[in-house]
């Protein structure tokens, strides 16, 4: 499980922002999972507790986007959900695509006093 380590990493360039900008207390985080990024929402929920732990965060709330992943067929151009059609073309049955979007995992936005 890397989730705990990647959210330790997101602590760490929150605090360090916290600090460039005075900022005292951010209310809530808002991250941006995409389906394709192998990162597991539940287990971020579940270590989050665990990284802001004695950190500037303590008392921040955790808040999940998840973006579908979504490809584009090489065969047709058809776009589609991936995870839904286990990476196959619902439209020509081709499993040749390009990522269009789920790959990203980043802090999409943040509630501060
Ligand atoms: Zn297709």
């Amino acid at each position: 499980m890397h989730e705990l380590g990647i959210v330790i990493q997101i602590v760490k360039q929150m605090e360090n922002y916290m600090d460039e900008h005075d900022i005292k207390r951010i209310d809530k985080l808002v991250l941006g999972v995409g389906e394709l990024s192998g990162v597991v929402p539940k287990y971020l929920r579940d270590v989050y507790p665990i990284a802001v732990e004695e950190s500037k965060l303590q008392n921040t709330k955790l808040e999940l986007e998840i973006t579908p992943g979504i490809g584009k067929c090489q065969a047709c151009g058809f776009t589609y959900n991936l995870v839904q059609n286990d990476n196959i073309c619902p439209k020509c049955g081709s499993n040749e695509f390009s990522i269009i979007t789920g790959k990203e995992f980043m802090i999409q936005r943040i509630h501060a006093e």
